[in-house]
């Protein structure tokens, strides 16, 4: 434990609420020092507004009364690093100035060993490319899984911080910033499609051919909830996350009760990617108890548009269970439209779907997402300038309606996600 006394630069409502998750920790101010000359000279107050043994000094008073002193910054971490830069231009040195949590600066990203992405592969983040360094082949011993993936979350965190260059490169989610230096954990636990996984559609961008094998369905099954057994041995609060085929079909009865049972029992949630051609009774009720959310991907605003891009012609279906869905949960009920180029990139369809979320009162944001080559996972070309006038159209119908919305920009060129978060930012005259 250091013995230096320590400074808490930031005597405001960050600090008055997490000081006493500090002083649990063992990190207790001496005293305060604050940019807002108002606070000198006073104590400082609690989250009750009370007042605390602790002075709020000028930092320089400070600095002169405990010459042995070592600088907290207790105001949001968002603000860290311009802090930082201003106390050493402040003429603080680096090594005084420390942090409410055990933090490096250097690149790194969310979804780096958060995200457990189990298809085919083993992957580390939520990237679907296979990136090298990122990736590795799945294996039956669900030990084994979890080990590997770790392996590659330190060897990538590791090559981050050593400042290499790294198959990252060129990710929107790869930045600078302060993270952690503990080993990160699993928020959410993913199940992708598998050529063994069955489906009743024929999405034109999944190229999946699922087939429904019944034994290689049962196995594959299995393998999923051995996998979510373990991950219940090391987390109490994450997602496990469904996109394996169409998963209601992909389970029997039995299969699905037990997950169900497993992540209720577990205190986590699930999140199913479902085609919503059928209504689950299992699901609904995990939408009611407040476990669950689904996102049905409905990529169509019409019958004939949705029976082209999806494969099955039960548009009205698709639509009516989403509703009873929607009735038990509206904010646990995500719609998307996935821009096919060629077959729903349209204003006629993107109206109608735009409608359908209206009349679904749901409170999620309408989404909007682009085809990628899932099959081979190869890294996103430039969209064709059509398909970016759309998205612009969405964003802009969106805008007009005060709809949420939200663009999944993770299978993107940077070049396109640049264009579309610049169309986020404007302003529309109408
Ligand atoms: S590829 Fe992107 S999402 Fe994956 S670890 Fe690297 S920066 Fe994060």
């Amino acid at each position: 434990m250091d013995r230096l006394h320590k400074i808490f630069y930031g005597a405001g409502r960050e600090a008055a609420y997490k000081l006493p998750v500090w002083e649990a920790k063992g990190i207790s101010p001496t005293c305060f020092t604050d940019a807002d000359q108002s606070k000198h000279y006073t104590k400082f107050m609690d989250i009750y507004g009370d007042y605390t043994p602790y002075n709020i000094l000028p930092l320089q008073e400070a600095i002169n009364k405990y010459p042995d002193y070592l600088l907290y910054i207790s105001l949001t971490k968002s603000s860290w690093r311009d802090i930082t830069d201003y106390l050493i231009g402040a003429g603080i040195p680096q090594d005084k100035i420390r942090y409410t949590e055990p933090v490096e600066w250097r690149k790194g990203c969310a979804h780096l060993g958060t995200f457990m992405n189990n298809d085919a592969n083993l992957r580390i983040c939520l990237s679907p490319l296979l990136l090298e360094g990122l990736h590795c082949g799945i294996s039956d011993n669900i030990e084994d899984n979890f080990t590997n993936y770790f392996d590659n979350v330190t060897k990538r965190i590791n090559e981050l911080k050593s400042e290499q260059l790294t198959s990252c490169e060129g990710c929107i989610h790869l930045k600078y910033d302060f993270w952690n230096t503990q080993t990160p954990k699993i928020n959410t636990l993913f199940f992708g499609s598998v050529h063994d996984d069955f489906c009743n559609f024929k999405c034109l961008y999944c190229g999946k051919h699922l087939k429904n094998n019944h034994e290689a369905l049962r196995q594959r099954a299995k393998k999923i909830i051995e996998t979510i057994k373990h991950y219940c041995k090391t987390t109490i609060n994450g997602t496990v996350m469904f996109a394996n085929g169409e998963p209601l079909l992909s389970f029997t009865n039995g299969e699905f009760d037990e997950i169900i049972n497993l992540i209720k029992s577990n205190g986590l949630r699930m999140h199913i990617a479902t085609n919503a051609s059928i209504y689950s009774e299992a699901m609904a009720g995990s939408l009611k108890e407040g476990f669950g959310s689904i996102v049905v991907s409905i990529d169509a605003g019409t019958q004939k548009t949705f029976a082209k891009v999806k494969g099955n012609d039960c548009f009205e279906k698709v639509v009516d269970n989403i509703a009873q869905y929607a009735g038990i949960a509206p904010g646990a009920v995500f719609i998307k439209y996935i821009l096919v180029e060629g077959e729903n990139d349209n204003e006629y369809d993107i109206d109608n779907f735009i409608l359908i979320h209206d009349k679904l009162n749901l409170s999620t944001p309408a989404a909007l997402s682009f085809a990628m080559d899932f099959e081979n996972c190869t890294a996103p070309l430039p969209l064709p300038e059509h398909s970016l006038t759309i998205a612009t159209y969405f964003i802009r119908l969106c805008k007009e309606k005060q709809k949420t919305y939200s663009i999944v920009y993770d299978y993107l060129h940077l070049k396109d996600v640049a264009y579309l978060q610049q169309a986020c930012e404007t302003e529309y005259d109408e």
